[in-house]
């Protein structure tokens, strides 16, 4: 096979994957990140069985498993009267599969030694402005030329023609210890009043290099709402988050500085077509949503894998796994991106109607008959074919 020179902006999950991959099967893979060094950044997210897959498959697997940590059921109550109306399992029957909660750093960090082992380049301090031709360019700064050139620099992308539609909500996350609590290890727990308010513990096992279980703990909040929320000081915050969820109170003490609690804006947004020109767009430069579905990484992960294979079929016809891709990739992205941005003002809107719905008709009904299936197929990641042949 015609070995590629492969360029690619971004050293984040997908950029890494994708590295990893494209190492492994003998192209010449150069990752450019702004970053200066790798910094254990971020809070928690969940790995579902589809990402799990992909780690495996580039042997990432075994490292993220010790440090990760297996969740096998998500449950959210309403804060007035402590019912549930939220609860989905993985566990479908004869395919007892889990989540894997895990420290984005973590993450990071078995991806990040996949890549460089199987010989992929990471340039840091290399800030990726713009394209010439078949280089990148960073400021005055050339690099390549490659034969193909991947953004997967995420979000905050400066290539990538995505518009996206801010969400009304983000949150703020932190990291803590995980604390003598009667909280259960393996569950996604969320608490809710009406759609306003949302508060999250999801126990995500270790750091790479550290050795306490800890949690990742979230506070839904309108995106405009920050400035207020640190005015109005940690007592008051403390004391309105104890009071929706006693059991949030152990995790909350551990915040001693609202420097802790990191804003996490989100966005809508996905690519007609994930290429352009010279470039193929991945991960968050290619789609972004509201982690309402936990399937942002996941599909960073996959995205990468499906090029990866779309090369590897193509025998070195960078065109023609381009566009490979983009067809592999096609509904499976743009079914999740629906659900998500029908889903997310369940959770995280000013609506009373879409709550009530949620809790009145949408939770009963998703307990009963084949629907709890349904559900465990859409988080697990598989609801749709991943990658399409
Ligand atoms: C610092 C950080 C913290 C995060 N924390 C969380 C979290 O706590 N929970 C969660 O669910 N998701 C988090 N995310 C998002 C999550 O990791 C992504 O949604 C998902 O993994 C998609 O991966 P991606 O590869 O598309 O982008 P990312 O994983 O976001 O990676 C993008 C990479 O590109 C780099 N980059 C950006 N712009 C440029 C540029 N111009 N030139 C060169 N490099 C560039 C970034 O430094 C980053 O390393 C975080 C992302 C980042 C960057």
């Amino acid at each position: 096979m015609k070995r590629l020179e492969i360029g690619i902006a971004g050293a984040g999950i997908g950029g890494l994957a994708l590295g990893a991959a494209c190492a492994q099967a003998g192209h010449r893979v150069r990752l450019f990140d702004q970053f200066d060094a790798p910094a254990p950044v971020g809070s928690g997210l969940v790995v579902q069985p589809v990402g799990q897959d992909v780690l495996e498959r580039l042997g990432a697997g075994p490292a993220a498993m010790a440090l990760g940590n297996r969740i096998h059921r998500m449950l959210g109550h309403d804060a007035r009267h402590g019912r549930p109306v939220l609860d989905v399992s993985y566990d479908a029957p004869g395919q007892p599969r889990f989540g894997l909660a895990m420290h984005r750093s973590a993450l990071f960090q078995v991806l990040l030694d996949a890549a460089l082992s199987a010989g992929a380049e990471l340039v840091a301090s290399a800030q990726v402005t713009g394209l010439e031709g078949r280089c990148f360019t960073m400021g005055a700064r050339r690099e390549g030329p490659f034969d193909l050139l991947v953004d997967a620099s995420g979000a905050g992308s400066c290539l990538s023609p995505m518009k996206p539609r801010a969400l009304a909500y983000g949150a703020l996350w932190a990291t803590v210890d995980w604390p003598d609590t009667d909280l259960p290890v393996n569950e996604l727990r969320q608490c809710y009043r009406r759609a306003n308010r949302m508060l999250g513990v999801l126990p995500i096992g270790q750091l790479a290099g550290g050795s306490r279980p800890k949690a990742a703990i979230f506070w839904s909040l309108p995106a405009t709402a920050y400035p207020d929320w640190q005015a109005q000081g940690l007592p008051a915050w403390k004391a309105e988050a104890e009071g929706l969820w006693p059991d949030f109170a152990p995790f909350a003490a551990q915040i001693t500085d609202p420097a802790q609690m990191v804003m996490a804006r989100y966005a809508h947004g996905t690519l007609a077509r994930p290429w352009a020109g010279d470039v193929v767009f991945i991960g968050d430069a290619a789609h972004r949503a509201s982690p309402q579905l936990g399937q942002g990484a996941n599909m960073a992960l996959l995205d990468a894998w499906a090029l990866a294979c779309a090369l590897r079929e193509a025998r070195g016809d960078v065109a023609l796994a381009v566009s490979w891709y983009g067809q592999a990739r096609r509904w499976h992205v743009r079914a999740y991106q629906l659900m998500s941005w029908l889903f997310t003002p369940q959770y995280q809107s000013d609506s009373v109607v879409l709550p009530w719905l949620r809790d009145a008709v949408l939770f009963p009904v998703s307990v009963r008959g084949p629907v709890p299936r349904i559900l465990t197929r859409l988080v697990c990641g598989d609801l749709l074919p991943p990658v399409a042949e």
